[in-house]
């Protein structure tokens, strides 16, 4: 049988990588895409081969055409596409938006939003029945930054979150006649190194008191939506933005 690939990017760590062993264990040849982090990444996919599953690592920037060509590429090489999640993202320090400069601001949405953009682009243009593909899945990582807008932390990384969300609305509705669904999941505090990356090593233990249900969120409880999102059991769910925040 063709290996039915899905493509996770930023899938060393963190909520990718969660995604990545679900979907090993569900029967996806899983892409396990990373920017630099190679012991990382070879370790989730020693992981989902040794629980039986298929999976192999892609380095590679998810923010360049070039890094994205580079994926696409090692897909196609492998088997047929079946989805994308577009899970790599970052933040930055804690900033105001009069302390932050125009490099800041032009990684963050090259990251964030650029990058998914033009990965979504290539997913669709093999997976639209339009052009002879078989359909597929999309989920893009937002965030709960897109409703609460971050003041004082990293506005932003929220309104490149916020731009996910519309772009998660409007290519839905691009595709839905071609047998391709779009969806997001909007995470709320989860447990990942994502915050010490900003510099805020303690933000999960500060902000845990401000989630309805008191605490932070595992990067699997994020996964298991994703895979949901992903699968045929969410067979007329596109252009939804599914909050995963505990209430937040
Ligand atoms: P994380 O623990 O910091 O992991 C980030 C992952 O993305 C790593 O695998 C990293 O690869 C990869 N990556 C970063 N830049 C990349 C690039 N340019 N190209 C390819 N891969 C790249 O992050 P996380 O917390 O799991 O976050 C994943 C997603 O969830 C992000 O979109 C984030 O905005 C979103 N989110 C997270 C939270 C949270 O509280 N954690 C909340 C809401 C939304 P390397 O290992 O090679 O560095």
């Amino acid at each position: 049988m063709t290996p039915r690939i899905l493509i996770i990017t930023g899938a060393s760590r963190g909520i990718g990588a969660a995604t990545a062993r679900l979907a090993g264990a569900a029967g996806y040849d899983v892409l396990v895409n990373y920017v630099s982090n190679s012991d990382a990444a070879a370790s989730v996919v020693a992981e989902i081969e040794s629980a039986g599953g298929r999976a192999f690592a892609v380095q590679a920037d998810a923010s360049t055409a070039a890094g994205i060509a580079t994926i696409f590429a090692a897909a196609d090489a492998r088997g047929k596409l079946a989805g994308l999640v577009n899970n790599a993202g970052i933040v930055d320090a804690k900033s105001r938006v009069d302390e932050m400069d125009e490099a800041r601001l032009t990684r963050m949405m090259r990251t964030n939003i650029v990058g998914p953009m033009l990965c979504a682009g290539e997913a669709v243009k093999r997976l639209s029945t339009l052009n002879g593909g078989a359909g597929g899945a999309i989920v893009n990582v937002s965030s709960v930054a897109a409703k609460l807008g971050s003041p004082a932390e990293y506005v932003d990384y929220a309104a490149s979150k916020a731009a996910i969300d519309t772009f998660t609305l409007g290519l839905a509705r691009e595709v839905a006649a071609e047998g391709i669904r779009v969806n997001a999941v909007r995470p709320g505090i989860i447990d990942t190194e994502i915050h010490a990356s900003g510099g805020q090593p303690d933000r999960v233990a500060r902000v845990r008191g401000m989630v309805p249900m008191l605490r932070e969120g595992k990067a699997d409880e994020v996964a298991h939506a994703i895979l949901w999102l992903l699968s045929d059991e969410a067979s007329y769910t596109t252009g939804a933005l599914l909050d995963v925040g505990g209430g937040r």
